[in-house]
């Protein structure tokens, strides 16, 4: 018989196991703490259950942990990344930042990503597999561990995309929130997508508070699709229209990302097209200098065509900032995590 994944069960499933298992109710309590908040990496931790209880749920379950392959740790800024190693000997990374209100963390929801932005290291070697809710939740409580330190706030940017994955990122959303567990809060959550358009419909529909993020990257097709495959699906105008009843419906403001590539994107009528584009859609732009990754051969805009782009968007109203960038001596910023550590 397989194991059951234990860490990607809901309290619920979880109760029910240990009924089955013929155990008092009160015991899916105890289980449920150990691997949510204290975060333990085998039964045997588990010191208020008796070692035939650990027995048997070490033949019936598996908790998917991670273990540290390597770490980086910034010289500038502190941040570090993870490669870490899944229980198929797959690699994922994650990135730890630290701000003034308390550390973030970056998650992979993916071994690979196969939507083939032309700009970004993490698509290179196509998708492998998805990651479980476990696998999304560990990378947080591996850090955590390894740090000493409560995380508050999770970025859905690492590796993958995160709505080609959704029923296991809707499940860990579910896990990470709840108040039996790390308790994160919704609104201390974003979710980036490159814009699967009937996964945002359905996400609408969910009501979540988290902040949606999407990887825009040009204000038309033409552009849009030299630069990101899946634009050939569902084009700009498709997609902002999922961006706006997904504002409308859940009455929060959509963060657009933006990387700036010279001489690709950047140009002044692009800034003008954006803004006529968003019209008054609830939204922020974040306009992010293109990192350099050596396959893609994309040139991040000067300093100057950067703040220019920027101030015809604020002169319309926008809200824009330019994305400070971190970890950029150990390839930890956007678009840099691999399967592998270069
Ligand atoms: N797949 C999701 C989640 C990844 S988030 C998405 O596409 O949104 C990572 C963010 O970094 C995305 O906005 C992505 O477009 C951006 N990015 C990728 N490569 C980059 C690069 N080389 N420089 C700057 N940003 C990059």
């Amino acid at each position: 018989m397989e194991k059951r994944d234990i860490l990607s069960m809901t309290f619920d499933e979880l109760s029910e196991a240990v009924r089955e298992m013929g155990e008092p109710k009160f015991r899916a309590k105890q289980i449920y703490s150990w691997l949510h908040s204290s975060c333990v990496v085998s039964f045997d931790e588990m010191t208020n259950l008796s070692k035939d209880l650990r027995k048997k749920l070490d033949d019936n379950f598996v908790i998917f942990s991670l273990s540290i392959e390597k770490k980086l740790i910034s010289e500038y800024d502190d941040t570090k990344k993870y490669l870490f190693k899944l229980y198929d000997g797959e690699f994922i990374e994650s990135v730890l930042m630290k701000y003034k209100y308390g550390y973030t963390l970056c998650v992979s929801t993916q071994v690979g990503c196969r939507m083939g932005c032309r700009f970004c290291a993490s698509t290179l070697g196509g998708v492998v597999r998805n990651l479980f809710p476990s696998e999304i939740l560990s990378q947080i409580y591996t850090a955590q561990r390894d740090n000493g330190v409560k995380i508050s706030r999770v970025v859905l940017m690492g590796m993958g995309e995160p709505l080609d994955n959704y029923d296991n990122v809707m499940r860990f959303l579910e896990l990470i929130t709840d108040d039996k567990g790390q308790n994160i809060s919704m609104r201390h959550i974003s979710l980036s997508t490159c814009g699967i358009v009937p996964k945002i419909y359905e996400l609408a529909e969910k009501n979540l508070q988290l902040t949606l993020s999407v990887s825009l990257h040009a204000p038309n097709d033409e552009i849009r699709s030299s630069m990101m495959p899946v634009n050939k699906r569902w084009g700009v105008d498709e997609l902002l229209e999922a961006c706006e009843n997904y504002a409308e419906k859940t009455r929060r403001r959509i963060s657009f990302e933006y990387a700036m590539v010279n001489g690709v994107n950047d140009s002044d009528g692009c800034a003008l097209l954006l803004a006529q584009k968003l019209k008054n859609m609830l939204c922020h732009i974040n306009l992010i200098p293109v990192n350099e990754v050596k396959e893609t051969g994309c040139v991040r805009s000067g300093k100057e065509r950067i703040a220019a782009f920027s101030q015809i968007l604020e002169k319309k109203g926008y809200s824009v900032t330019v994305r400070r960038k971190l970890g950029s001596d150990i390839n930890a910023s956007c678009g840099q995590l691999r399967r592998g550590s270069r």
